[in-house]
């Protein structure tokens, strides 16, 4: 995971929004941070960070949760491109059923961070542009304003509220195999629709 990831975490336990510290024991060449804890100063828990993989879970028990894998042409280039973000620095996003894609989405968008999640991102590579995180859900393990766009599959209104939450106003939510989530549901989570084809919707949240 990139070291700056790090200020954008927040405990899943606490239920109010509490960073957490960062202890490194190992990190690659590039200054990435390849084994270490994050740990709240408010619960006292300790989260992994090993092979590069920040462990969000409050069960590590059991796998990390799964999800289908969302398949579509040039998926990659759409995804950079509906984000629509031309420069970094930043971190974006992208939610379980997209995460096999991120090696090959990562470097699209010069000094673009992305963020995935799931059980899929175990088994990608420590690269840049690549921050692979698990974590249990439903809420996500960021601060509030923080991630410059957010990329969803097939999500919830809940869902739609909680990434809407965690990107900056005037940032861009993208959501594929959306035709289940009606226009109210975005407006819900404080989101304007700017495209919406069959399936995919791209939605900016609203400035103030
Ligand atoms: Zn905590």
């Amino acid at each position: 995971m990139h070291i700056g990831l790090t200020d954008h975490l927040l405990c899943p336990r606490c239920q109010e929004e509490q960073a957490l510290v960062l202890l490194i024991q190992e990190t690659t060449e590039e200054g990435r941070v390849l084994r270490g804890w994050l740990g709240c100063p408010r619960c006292r828990a300790d989260y992994p960070v090993e092979g590069g993989v920040a462990d969000l879970r409050s069960d590590r028990a059991s796998a990390p949760p799964a999800a289908e894998m969302y398949q579509g042409d040039d998926l990659p280039l759409r995804i950079a491109a509906l984000v629509g973000l031309t420069e970094g620095p930043g971190f974006a996003y992208l939610a379980p059923a997209l995460a096999p894609w991120v090696s090959r989405v990562a470097g699209l968008v010069p000094g673009i961070e992305w963020v995935a999640a799931g059980r899929a991102v175990v088994r990608e590579p420590e690269m840049p542009g690549v921050s692979r995180i698990v974590f249990d859900g439903p809420r996500l393990p960021f601060a509030s304003g923080r991630l410059r766009g957010a990329v969803l599959v097939r999500p919830e209104a809940a869902d739609l509220r909680e990434a809407a939450r965690t990107i900056w106003p005037g940032s861009r939510l993208v959501a594929f195999e959306a035709a289940g989530s009606g226009d109210a549901a975005f407006t819900d989570a404080g989101l304007v629709i700017a495209a919406r084809d069959e399936a995919t919707v791209v939605a900016v949240k609203r400035i103030g």
